[in-house]
C-alpha cells in the first residue's frame, strides 16, 4: 500500500477482498457492532465517494468477559448482514473479519491498522455503547495524530447532554421524573398537556401472577431460522470460542432490520395486549411469556426505539391494546432504557467501581452451569445458557436477588451479566446490575435495594413447587436459601439500610425476630454461603 498525504489519493491493496485500486479517503467512518441502523447519522453525513466505512470483528470483544456463544453469533451475524447491505448500497467498506489471518484481535489494534492503511483526514464515529471503547479509540487516534469526531446518537430520545442537564442540581435522580419529561417533550401518550387516561402510571393494574394452572397457551414469539451467513458464523464461534458459555442450538434471533421489524409486528399483534398484566410473572418452561424479546434488536439498532414506541402507542389509539399494557411497555423503553443510559454516561468510569454494600463474595460457580438444587435459579440460568435470554424479573428477582443477598462482589455480578445475555451492552447492563439489582451505588439510581425472601418468587412463579426447599422456612433442613439469606442480609446491612427510608418496614419486621432465632439464621446463612460461594 502506498499512501500520499492524509486525505489525498492513495493506492490501497485490499478492500473487502477486492483487488488494487485507487481511492481518496476523507473520513474513516467507524461502524461498531451495536450500530447497525440504516438511518445512522454516520451514513447521513458520509460521502460514498470520499469516505471509507470501517467495521471490525475482534476476538477480545468475546473474551474480555467470556461472552455467551449466542451473543457473539448475534453480533457477528448482524454485522455481516449489515456489511452486505452497505456494499449493495454502494458504500466503500473496509470490513475486518475475525478469521482473517492478520486480524490482531482487538478493536483498538484494528483501528490503528486501518488508520495506517487509509491515512484518513479524520475518524468519525457515533457515540459508543461502552466507555472502554471510547477511551480506547480516543487513545489510538491521539497516538496516530488523527482527529476523532464523535456524533451524538439520535437513536435515543435524550442525548447524553440532555440527561446531564436534567440531573444537574438535583439531589436525587429518579426514573419517573425523567420519563415524564420525555413524554411531554416528545408528545408520547399525551392528551394536550396531560397524560392519556389522566395518569402517568398504571402499575396498579399490571403485574399479576398466573393462576395455579399456569399461563395457558401463550403465543410464541416469531422465530428466525439461521441462514447460510449465520451458519458460517456459528462454525466460527464454535471454533474460536469453544469454551465460552451457552449454546447455539436454539438460536433464532433477528439479525436484519427486516427480521427485527417482523419481531416487532409479531409482539404488537400477539403479546402486547397482556404485557403489563403479566410483566412480572414467571413460569417454568416459558422463557418469554408476554415479553417482547426486542432488546437485542434495539440495542444493535436493527430497530429504532422510536419506531417501537410509536407502534405500541398506535396499537392503543387503534383499540388493539389497553392503555395499561401500552403505558407499561413504553415506560420500559422511554423510561428505564433512557434513564439507565443517562446515568451510565453521567457516572462512568467511577460507576463501575462502586460497592456501597461492601460485598466481596465470589460469584457462585453454578451461575456458569445452572447446576444447583434451587429450582428458580436452575430454571433461569438453564434458560439463559440455552437462549441468552431472561426477562426482567428473572434477571432482577432471581439471579440478581441471589447475588445481592449472598453479598457477591458487584464487579463479578456485572461481568456475568455482560457476558451472558444476547442484549448485553455495557451502557444498559451496568446500571441495571450495579444500580438496580445490587444497590452498589447506595441508592443513587434506585430508591431501595430489591431485597425479598423466597416468598416473592413463590408468589410470582411456579418455581417453588417441586423445589427441595420451602420459601416459608428460614431455619431447618428445608429452609429456602433466598429466605435465609434475606434475613441475614438485613442483619448484616442493618446500619446502612437505616439510612434508606423505604427500608423502614423491612427493618421493623427484622426487629421482631428474637436473638436466638437470629443466631440460627446467621448459622444457616453461613452454611449456605460456604456451600455455594
Ligand atoms: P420487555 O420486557 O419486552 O421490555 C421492553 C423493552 O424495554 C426491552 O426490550 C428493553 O429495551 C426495555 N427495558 C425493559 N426494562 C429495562 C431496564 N430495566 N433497563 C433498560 N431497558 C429496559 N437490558 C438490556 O437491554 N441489556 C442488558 O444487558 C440488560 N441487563 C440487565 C441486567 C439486570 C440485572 C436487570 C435487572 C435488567 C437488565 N436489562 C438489560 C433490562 C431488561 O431486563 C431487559 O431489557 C429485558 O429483559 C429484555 O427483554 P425484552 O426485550 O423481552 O423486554
Ligand atoms: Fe427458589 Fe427458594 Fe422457591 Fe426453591 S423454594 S424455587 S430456592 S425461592
Amino acid at each position: 500500500m502506498v499512501s500520499k498525504a492524509r486525505g489525498g489519493f492513495r493506492k490501497a491493496g485490499r478492500l473487502a477482498g477486492a483487488s488494487i485500486f485507487v481511492v481518496p479517503v476523507r473520513d474513516l467512518c467507524v461502524i461498531l457492532g451495536d450500530q447497525l441502523g440504516r438511518r445512522s447519522p454516520l451514513l447521513e453525513r458520509a460521502s460514498r465517494s470520499e469516505d471509507m466505512l470501517w467495521m471490525a470483528e475482534a476476538a477480545e470483544e468475546s473474551t474480555h468477559v467470556p461472552s455467551h456463544k449466542a451473543r457473539t453469533a448475534l453480533f457477528l451475524s448482524a454485522m455481516r448482514h449489515h456489511a452486505g447491505w452497505l456494499r449493495k448500497s454502494g458504500w466503500k467498506l473496509d470490513y475486518r473479519r475475525l478469521d482473517e489471518k492478520d486480524n490482531c484481535g482487538s478493536l483498538g489494534g484494528e483501528l490503528r491498522a486501518a488508520i495506517r492503511r487509509w491515512r484518513p483526514r479524520r475518524v468519525v464515529a457515533v457515540e459508543a455503547g461502552e466507555w472502554r471503547i471510547e477511551r480506547m479509540f480516543n487513545k489510538v487516534c491521539r497516538e496516530e495524530g488523527v482527529e476523532i469526531v464523535w456524533l451524538s446518537d439520535p437513536h435515543f430520545f435524550a442525548s447524553r447532554e440532555e440527561f446531564r442537564r436534567h440531573a444537574g442540581g438535583r439531589k436525587q435522580l429518579r426514573m419517573e421524573y425523567f420519563y415524564r419529561e420525555l413524554r411531554r417533550r416528545h408528545g408520547i401518550l399525551m392528551d394536550g398537556g396531560e397524560p392519556c387516561g389522566g395518569r402517568w402510571n398504571f402499575d396498579a393494574e399490571n403485574r399479576e401472577h398466573f393462576p395455579p394452572q399456569g399461563p395457558g397457551l401463550v403465543p410464541p414469539p416469531v422465530s428466525f431460522a439461521p441462514d447460510a451467513e449465520t451458519e458460517e458464523v456459528f462454525r466460527l464461534v464454535e471454533k474460536r470460542f469453544p469454551r465460552n458459555p451457552g449454546s447455539l442450538a436454539g438460536f433464532d434471533w433477528p439479525v436484519t432490520p427486516e427480521q427485527a421489524q417482523a419481531a416487532l409486528n409479531d409482539f404488537i399483534e400477539r403479546r402486547l395486549e397482556r404485557f403489563g398484566q403479566y410483566q412480572d410473572a414467571m413460569w417454568a418452561g416459558e422463557p418469554v411469556l408476554y415479553h417482547s424479546r426486542l432488546s437485542a434488536a434495539m440495542n444493535l439498532k436493527l430497530l429504532e426505539a422510536r419506531d417501537v414506541v410509536a407502534a405500541a402507542e398506535a396499537a392503543w389509539r387503534e383499540g388493539r391494546a389497553p392503555l395499561a399494557a401500552v403505558e407499561g411497555f413504553i415506560r420500559q423503553i422511554l423510561g428505564w432504557r433512557e434513564y439507565v443510559r443517562g446515568v451510565y454516561w453521567l457516572w462512568m468510569p467511577e460507576y463501575g467501581e462502586w460497592n456501597e454494600l461492601n460485598a466481596h463474595a465470589p460469584l457462585p460457580r453454578f451461575y456458569w452451569t445452572g447446576e444447583t438444587e434451587m429450582r428458580c435459579l436452575r430454571e433461569v440460568i438453564g434458560q439463559t445458557l440455552r437462549t441468552g435470554y431472561a426477562h426482567h424479573i428473572q434477571r432482577l428477582m432471581v439471579t440478581g436477588l441471589f447475588a445481592l443477598l449472598a453479598g457477591v462482589a458487584p464487579r463479578q455480578v456485572h461481568e456475568w451479566y455482560l457476558a451472558i445475555y444476547v442484549d448485553a451492552v455495557e451502557w444498559v447492563e451496568l446500571p441495571n446490575v450495579l444500580g438496580m439489582s445490587q444497590f452498589a451505588d447506595g441508592g443513587r439510581m434506585a430508591s431501595k435495594p430489591y431485597a425479598a425472601t423466597g416468598k416473592y418468587i413463590a408468589r410470582m412463579s411456579n418455581y417453588c413447587r417441586g423445589c427441595r426447599y420451602d420459601p416459608a422456612h428460614r431455619t431447618g433442613e428445608r429452609a429456602c436459601p433466598f429466605t435465609v439469606l434475606y434475613w441475614d442480609f438485613l442483619m448484616r446491612q442493618e446500619d446502612r439500610l437505616r439510612r434508606v427510608p423505604r427500608m423502614e418496614m423491612q427493618l421493623r419486621n427484622l426487629a421482631r425476630i428474637e436473638p436466638a432465632e437470629r443466631r440460627s439464621v446467621r448459622k444457616k446463612a453461613q452454611e449456605i454461603l460456604r456451600e455455594v460461594c
